[in-house]
């Protein structure tokens, strides 16, 4: 089947069934620019030809299976099931500011086994295709499209590690930028990575204009090496590479993600050491608050209090470095940063 973002198939399928060109375009336009529902955007081709077009075209991979809206705030969790039988999540974010975005995963499951992190306690079952990708950013769009509103920004930070999976992230995020397909503005799109540093380099040197962001959570070694079990093969030094390497090669400063820890990642050693890594390097700091993540208890992990979150964030830019304290959407439907576990609907149980 042909998969609905590869252009050259979806023409040479339009010219075998002697579709003029037109009527192709007009297709194309109803799917990605104004993101109408599968059957509106199959009325635009002619009544004799459908069938085929219905077959031969894979229009959505995925199928929504649930659905959660946050009481408390504008996210909703998404539970999408593939043809083998997977469940992945995606988030819609709603912000004041009348800005929609959407979170997409990469993986089922995810090998960096993060110790904080929800999908990191579900191993890595396999590679999303591009195409399943995609289909999370046209379902969502689709959705907000139905609410009256335009989905501008994608962030891939869903389930799954994006440069593990980085041939298929590269294809999507090269549909995502193309102005005759989803046409997202470059700096739109956030791809965070647990740091993968080749990767990483590859990654800055395709899309010098698309936002990388590192998900470093501790500049001393022997405690990343502890919450980030998968970075143990490189060294901060040698990710501290990457990441000069990354903005040399990007328009944009690096985006570095850092957890807060009460006493693990939040003391004077910490903020000394994460100085240091950023010294010299155009960075965004996104201080994240802790998620609290069910399976993690052993662990001891607390968040710091938002005080001395606030103190950390205040010494950073007193150093001149550009600091967010970042809130988190959808924590009490299980949607916020690190809660993305396949957990189908309030009542199933953990099927995995
Ligand atoms: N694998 C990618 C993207 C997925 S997670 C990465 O590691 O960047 C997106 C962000 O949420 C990452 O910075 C991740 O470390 C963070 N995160 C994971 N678990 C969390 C939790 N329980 N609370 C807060 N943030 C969490």
């Amino acid at each position: 089947m042909i998969a609905v973002h590869d252009l050259p198939a979806l023409r040479a399928l339009a010219r075998r069934l002697k579709v003029p060109e037109v009527e192709l375009r007009r297709v194309e336009k109803r799917l990605f620019k104004h993101r109408m529902p599968v059957d509106e955007v199959l009325a635009a081709l002619p009544p004799a030809t459908r069938t085929v077009w219905r077959n031969e075209v894979d229009w959505a991979p995925l199928e929504l299976v649930s659905r959660q809206d946050s009481a408390v705030d504008g996210a909703s969790k998404l539970a999408f099931q593939a043809r083998d039988g997977a469940v992945i999540e995606s988030v819609l974010l709603r912000f004041h500011t009348g800005r929609s975005s959407v979170c997409v995963s990469t993986q089922v499951g995810c090998a960096a086994d993060c110790a904080f992190c929800a999908t990191g306690r579900l191993g890595l079952k396999r590679n999303l295709t591009t195409a399943e990708i995609l289909d999370q950013v046209l379902q969502a769009a689709r959705l907000f499209h139905a609410e009256g509103r335009t989905l501008r920004n994608l962030v891939f930070m869903g389930m799954g590690e994006p440069l593990h999976n980085e041939v298929a992230v590269r294809d999507a995020v090269e549909a995502l930028r193309d102005p005759e397909r989803f046409n997202f503005t470059e700096r739109h799109i956030v791809v965070s990575t647990v740091g993968v540093p080749a990767a990483m380099v590859r990654f800055a040197e395709r899309f010098p204009g698309v936002n990388l962001a590192l998900s470093l959570h501790s500049a001393r070694d022997e405690v990343r090496r502890r919450l980030v079990p998968t970075t143990k093969r490189h060294s901060l030094t040698e990710l501290r590479a990457a990441a000069a390497a990354v903005t040399a090669r990007q328009r944009r400063p690096l985006m570095i993600e850092y957890l807060l820890f009460d006493g693990v990642t939040d003391t004077a050693a910490d903020l000394a050491a994460l100085q240091a890594f950023v010294a010299g390097i155009p960075v965004h700091l996104n201080l994240i608050p802790f998620n609290p993540v069910a399976g993690t208890e052993p662990l001891g992990l607390r968040g710091t209090p938002p005080e001395r979150r606030e103190a950390f964030g205040a010494a950073l830019k007193r150093a001149g470095l550009k600091v967010t304290l970042r809130r988190s959407l959808g924590a009490d439907i299980d949607g916020a940063c690190g809660q993305l576990a396949r957990r189908v609907g309030p009542a199933a149980p953990d099927n995995d």
